[in-house]
């Protein structure tokens, strides 16, 4: 291709008007878990804009859950690199009525500016300004989700984004970025379960020795689930609810409590389930029986061999091309990043606009970080 990095960050600044206005059309729908049909256009629009620009696009479609779009560009036999993100957010149908898409005092403000309108828009816009240039150094996938906000729970995208993940040299991903320009190298994954333990009751005056205790048994049990703990792995189990029981005076039939599991490898969900479930299954208290569910699970964004590797390459593309220091970092709060390092990608995430407060109706993006963040991905795209 014939225009250089400097050139193509002046094309950048040139297009802020038209991105702004690309930010607001995508803000200005309601595009909530409620909102199926309203995801499903805006994957309609971005299908048409990719595609007005070169891209060949598909879809996964689901019944109960937005569809997913997938954009591909050049040659898909060579080795890709995926940009991706989703098009859902956490608001209700009527949110935009109330609260559409505003700027004052380059504060950009609307559901979902943040989280994540904005990351869509740079990564359009990136899209567009590389096809226009004749960009050619890599193959690019986009992937964008529609239910991304509820984990894919009514849907089968988590296991349509490891299938389109694999294969790719390098993913990043356009999630909420953060004010003090931290780069997510590395996401705890969240399972949560309940145990509900069955017992016998008696009357603790006239016939305990008829009853089976049901807190007796599953207070022992508490002990063994928070056992699983292995803090060298970075792995946590916290017992947070416990109940069991009516009244002083009787052998508690029931007890239940709620188990949070926090994890950075998959491998260790995979091990403290295994105890869980051996947990369940057995009893101290003979008579009395438990059962075991599992309620959330979101899959750890592992850091791979690659992952350092590619963010000091990120960080010193970034440096050579004049924007502001980055630094790698590992949070608690799960993203869609997670299916691109289970699939073995070297992924780095957080690279929309920055703000604060995604999730309420606090949120805020900073409008200068549109342009920001747009170069970056430009330079990553060219140097890495
Ligand atoms: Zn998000």
């Amino acid at each position: 291709m014939k225009a250089d990095l400097k050139e193509l960050f002046r094309q950048a600044e040139e297009m802020h008007p038209e991105m702004m206005k690309e930010w607001q059309f995508l803000v200005d729908r309601d595009c909530g878990p409620d909102c199926k049909e309203g995801v499903d256009r805006t994957v309609r629009d971005t299908a048409d804009f990719l595609e007005a620009i070169g891209f060949s696009v598909r879809f996964h479609v689901y019944e109960n859950a937005g569809n997913m779009l997938v954009a591909e560009y050049g040659d898909m036999n060579s080795p890709f690199v995926v940009l991706t993100g989703h098009l859902d957010t956490v608001f209700a149908r009527g949110t935009v009525a109330g609260r559409p898409f505003a700027e004052e005092n380059g504060r950009v403000t609307g559901p979902g500016v943040l989280d994540m309108k904005g990351g869509i828009t740079i990564l359009l816009y990136v899209c567009k300004i590389l096809a226009e240039n004749g960009y050619d150094r890599y193959p690019l996938k986009i992937i964008l989700a529609g239910d991304e906000e509820t984990g894919h729970a009514r849907s089968g995208a988590a296991g349509d984004y490891l299938k389109e993940a694999r294969g790719a040299l390098m993913g990043f991903n356009l999630e909420t970025g953060f004010t003090d320009n931290r780069v997510i190298v590395e996401r705890k994954g969240v399972f949560q379960c309940r145990f509900d333990t069955e017992g016998i009751g008696a009357h603790a005056g006239n016939n305990p020795e008829d009853g089976r205790s049901a807190v007796r048994e599953l207070s022992r049990k508490v002990w063994d689930i928070e056992e699983l703990t292995d803090r060298t792995k970075g792995t946590n189990v916290n017992v947070g609810v416990f109940s069991g029981g009516t009244v002083a005076n009787a052998v508690p039939e029931k007890a239940s409590c709620v188990v949070d599991v926090r994890f950075r490898t998959n491998a260790e969900l995979e091990r403290v389930q295994r105890g869980l479930e051996k947990i369940a299954a057995s009893s101290y208290v003979e008579g009395t029986k438990t059962t075991y569910t599992p309620i959330v699970r979101v899959a750890a964004m592992e850091k791979l061999p690659g992952t350092d590797e590619l963010f000091s390459r990120a960080e010193k593309a970034a440096e050579e091309s004049g924007l502001p220091p980055m630094k790698a970092d590992s949070v608690g709060g799960g993203s869609d990043s997670a299916y691109l390092t289970a699939a073995g990608v070297p992924t780095l995430c957080a690279l929309g606009v920055k703000g604060q407060y995604n999730h309420t109706v606090r949120e805020w993006a900073e409008e200068s970080s549109l342009t920001e963040r747009t170069k970056l991905m430009l330079a990553l795209l060219m140097k890495l």
